[in-house]
C-alpha cells in the first residue's frame, strides 16, 4: 500500500489534485472494498477504499437487567462538606454481583457510629 497517494485519511482526498471531499461520510462503500469515484474538481476517476477502525466497549449486565436481585453490601461511609459548610453523610452500598452503587443519606449519628 506504500504507493497509495493518500493512506487512511479522515476524508477522501483526490490523488490527482488533492481536492478534499468534505462530504466523505456520504461515501458508502463497503469496508476494504475498492470503489471508483470521480473527483468533483479535476473530474478524474480514482479508486477509494473505506477503512473502518472498530473498537468495542463492554459493560457488565446489571442485576435488574437479567431479572436478578442485587446483593448490596455496605461499601463505605462518606462525609461531604457542603458549600455552606454544613456536612452531609452518606452510606454507599455496592452490589457484589454487578458493582452497581447506591448512595443513601444518613444522619451524622449513623456516620459516627460506623467509622
Ligand atoms: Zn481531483
Ligand atoms: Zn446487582
Amino acid at each position: 500500500m506504500q504507493d497509495d497517494k493518500h493512506y487512511k485519511e479522515n476524508d477522501i482526498i483526490c490523488p490527482y489534485c488533492d481536492y478534499v471531499f468534505t462530504d466523505s461520510w456520504e461515501f458508502n462503500g463497503d469496508n476494504d472494498t475498492e470503489e471508483k469515484i470521480t473527483c468533483g474538481r479535476c473530474e478524474k476517476e480514482f479508486k477509494v477504499t473505506r477503512n473502518i477502525d472498530i473498537s468495542y466497549t463492554t459493560t457488565v449486565m446489571l442485576c435488574d437487567e437479567i431479572g436478578e436481585q442485587h446483593e448490596y453490601k455496605i461499601e463505605r461511609y462518606l462525609e461531604y462538606e457542603n458549600k455552606d459548610t454544613t456536612y452531609s453523610y452518606y452510606r454507599i452500598e455496592t452490589c457484589d454481583k454487578c458493582t452497581n452503587s447506591n448512595y443513601f443519606t444518613i444522619t451524622k449519628e449513623e456516620y459516627e457510629k460506623n467509622i
